[in-house]
């Protein structure tokens, strides 16, 4: 296999979690008697440019079958981060209504919405039917396709071209990252500003965080990475922000290669956390798989012994990286008998390959388990608020990532 940004032929492992079914193939009482299609869960990097992607494999197009769509406006908190966002960008890039501005993957409208209420022109790209259509109810105007290069011509051919364009989460979820990148170069004003979130490689490595290796996840990104990729399309990274969303990501901002604009210290700060941090170093990537087997075999040693010492153990939160991490260490409702999760598409459903049922956040109060796993790592502040009652009957909350804590 070839590197997907610069051709390089690939020849080193980073991680391999086996095989596991799509992360949000979430399954109906019925399916539990039909087969269930694995996938391999392997991830290479590549020694010229440091892009950790996915590996290929045949019948890739059965993945996306799974029929769950997530709506971004179900989590307050990423609610409130774009807010912030559009307020921000308005006043850094001075837009106003005779300005543009373009997001990918615009989901249910949960960001664009801000932007309508001020009053500033804008367009959400965006596959997903039923996001699409939440979008639409809030006045957000949706093409319903995929973005790349292709689409970007379209736009351009109708005389649209973006004073911003943004994409949050999505751009380590396209296959052709080359085709993408050349798409916002094509639809990007002279003196306009992309910006990219994504989670910050740097963070998945130092933190263990191998349970956000999905299939639908293609790139695993750096700074480093991220700024060849651009250059390679004519575009400069200027700018980086360090979030503490999704486990720690980044924020990059871009422009045309020969725009006006300086370059930011931050960029070098980080790039120099890359490299102090290893990452252009191949050793660092060889020692992944260690680190991530350490986090499952813990995981399952506690969820053992509490087998064994008759305790019971709940987990909270469906979310895709509980699938990779319940997965690649084997547990099954013998272990963890269920999960909560407050989104209503999930409930009574069961999670794919472990086949743990997904219930009401009720039913924590109800059965009182001894142990909740948080799956959903990243939120787990906000689970362990809303759920404090557990301490009424000794209950106790579990982390697995980036070490195992018992709270
Ligand atoms: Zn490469």
């Amino acid at each position: 296999m070839k590197c997907r940004h610069c051709g390089n032929v690939l020849q080193h492992k980073f991680l391999d979690l086996g095989f596991a079914p799509p992360s949000n193939a979430y399954l109906n009482a019925e399916d539990l008697h039909a087969p269930e299609l694995y996938f391999p869960l392997k991830l290479h990097v590549c020694d010229n440019c440091w892009l950790v992607q996915t590996e290929d494999y045949s019948r890739s197009d059965e993945l996306f079958t799974a029929d769950y769509a997530y709506f971004s406006s179900t989590s307050t908190g990423w609610v409130k981060h774009a807010k912030h966002y559009c307020e921000v960008m308005t006043e850094r890039l001075q837009l106003d209504h005779d300005s543009f501005v373009i997001e990918v993957a615009s989901n249910d409208g949960y960001l664009l919405k801000n932007f309508v209420e001020a009053d500033i022109p804008c367009l959400g790209v965006e596959p997903t039917d039923s996001t699409a259509g939440a979008a639409e109810e809030l006045g957000v105007p949706v093409m319903r396709e995929f973005f790349g290069q292709s689409l970007a011509k379209k736009l351009l051919d109708e005389g649209k071209q973006a004073d911003l364009i943004l994409g949050n989460n999505v751009y380590a979820h396209v296959p052709d990252i080359n085709d993408f990148t050349s798409g916002l170069k094509t639809v990007l004003k002279p003196g306009g500003t992309i910006t990219l979130e994504f989670p910050h490689l740097l963070n998945l490595i130092r933190l263990n965080q191998f349970d956000t290796v999905y299939h639908e996840h293609y790139s695993y990104l750096s700074l480093h990475t991220v700024q060849r990729i651009f250059s390679a399309a004519g575009l400069k990274v200027y700018d980086v922000e360090q979030l503490p969303t999704h486990g720690g990501s980044l924020r990059v901002y871009g422009c045309h290669a020969d725009a006006d604009r300086a370059v930011e210290s931050a960029v070098k700060e980080v790039l120099l956390a890359e490299a102090s941090g290893g990452l252009k170093d191949l050793t660092t990537y060889k020692s992944f798989q260690q680190q991530a087997d350490k986090v499952k075999n813990d995981l399952l040693t506690f969820l053992l012994e509490q087998y064994k010492a008759g305790k019971s153990v709940a987990a909270y939160g469906a979310a895709a990286k509980g699938n990779t991490l319940l997965n690649y260490a084997g547990v099954k409702p013998d272990l963890l008998s269920f999960v909560c999760d407050a989104a209503t598409a999930k409930q009574h459903k069961f999670m794919p390959g472990s086949h743990i049922p997904i219930l009401t956040p009720d039913a924590i109060k109800h059965q009182k388990p001894d142990f909740v796993v948080i799956l959903p790592w990243n939120i787990s502040d906000e689970v362990m608020k809303a759920n404090v009652y557990i301490r009424e009957w000794g209950g106790q909350f579990v982390t697995a990532v980036p070490q195992l804590k018992i709270s």
